[in-house]
């Protein structure tokens, strides 16, 4: 079978279904448009269709006609509150709104893998769950898993790609472990004792013990955990004080720690848990208190190195070897709670082309993807399931 072809074949409707996400944006949880034609979609391929999880989560089941193993395959559908500065065609139609992360082409991209899929149903030894989330951007995978999305299925192995504008188009970036960062976002606050400024020995100053851990806690990145173990700890906030002479009662100090790693209390990094032994060291010395609350918690996107070793064999089929690349990046992506759960590969569709215009950032106002990384995408997701049914995966190299 020629994938290649079956994919380019349906190249006008991926860049048609795309570009009508693109027109349509919505934010997360409110993809009430986007889940009801992924939906039709769906079930126009002959697949069991359930809908309305996590307010406007899809999921299609593909059942093959030789039983064997279950494999998902997950998009996200979300947009972002972002004004489109692009001149295109199909330029974003909601003010205020627009798919500047590229989750409109992963929703085209995985509706026409179902529809090529399903074509090859008589040849599928095994089950394909496609699931269409919703909410990427504020933890709507979690909110899925709660409600189930999991739990009527064994499912072995699970793969979502990321299109991605800092990896060139062409190219495509997957590795092993984590692949991207672990987040708990955190509020430190810090409780002194006010004054004058000109008598400070009678007061416990916060603003110098704020001070003293932002620099402290920078040493946990390195002298503390291996510098090849990425860890980044940021602060993005700090809010305290009224007036030039007065020393105030608190500090408030927002921001993050990322890491690459799979990380807890009893992992030799524990990047949270020193984080938390040098607050409460630094207060003491200053005579201070502190509180700390964890505002998000998200572990990293952790790919099965087996399944990754697989994915690197079929990229290097569809886009040659030299354009394999190892790709990580310390964002958060809450695929990670699949990848929690299930042994699973995430890996990124280079879409950056100058030339284009497709090599603005995530986000931006003028981000934009090169649909022909569409059709790579397409063909990934394809031969994924194909090869990872057929029972061979694991001897490929
Ligand atoms: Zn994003
Ligand atoms: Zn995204």
């Amino acid at each position: 079978m020629d994938i290649r072809k079956i994919v380019n074949e349906l190249k006008d409707e991926l860049i048609e279904l795309r570009r009508d996400f693109h027109q349509h944006p919505e934010l997360g949880f409110e993809e009430y448009r986007t889940s009801d034609k992924v939906a039709k979609y769906l079930e126009g391929c002959g697949l069991e269709v359930k809908t309305g999880i996590a307010h406007t989560g899809v999921t299609g089941f593909l059942k093959g006609d030789q039983p064997g193993k279950t494999v998902m395959l997950r998009a996200d559908m979300d947009a972002l509150p972002v004004q489109e500065k692009n001149e295109v065609e199909y330029k974003s139609l909601e003010d205020g709104l627009m798919h500047a992360c590229g989750h409109d082409g992963h929703t085209a991209m995985l509706l026409v893998a179902a529809k090529i899929l399903a074509k090859q149903k008589d040849k599928i030894c095994g089950n394909v769950l496609f699931i269409f989330q919703p909410n990427e951007e504020v933890a709507g995978a979690l909110e899925m898993i709660n409600e189930g999305v999991l739990a009527d299925y064994e499912i072995d192995a699970a793969f979502s790609q990321h299109l991605w504008t800092p990896l060139a188009s062409g190219e495509i970036g997957v590795s092993g472990g984590a692949v991207m960062g672990g987040l708990h976002e955190f509020r430190v606050t810090v409780e002194g004792n006010g004054g004058h400024t000109s008598a400070p020995h009678q007061a416990a100053d916060p603003v110098l013990t704020a001070a003293d851990i932002i620099n402290s806690v920078q040493m946990i990145q390195t002298r503390q955990i291996d510098p090849l173990k990425s860890t980044a700890i940021m602060f993005g906030m700090i809010k305290g004080g009224t007036k030039t002479n007065i020393i105030p009662e608190e500090v408030e100090l927002e921001g993050t720690i990322r890491f690459l790693y799979k990380a807890g209390p009893d992992s030799e990094e524990r990047p949270k848990e020193r984080f938390e032994e040098i607050i409460e060291k630094v207060c003491l010395k200053h005579g201070t208190n502190y509180k700390i609350e964890y505002l998000a918690y998200s572990p990293p996107v952790y790919n099965n190195p087996d399944l990754a070793h697989l994915v690197q064999h079929l990229a290097s089929e569809v886009v040659g070897g030299a354009n394999v690349t190892h790709y990580y990046s310390l964002a958060g992506e809450d695929f990670s709670e699949f990848s929690d759960r299930i042994p699973s590969v995430f890996f990124f569709i280079g879409t950056g082309n100058k030339a284009k215009g497709t090599d603005y950032p995530h986000h931006h106002p003028k981000f934009n993807i090169d649909e022909e990384s569409l059709i790579t995408g397409v063909e990934m997701h394809v031969r994924t399931v194909l090869n990872y049914l057929s029972g061979k995966s694991l001897t490929a190299n």
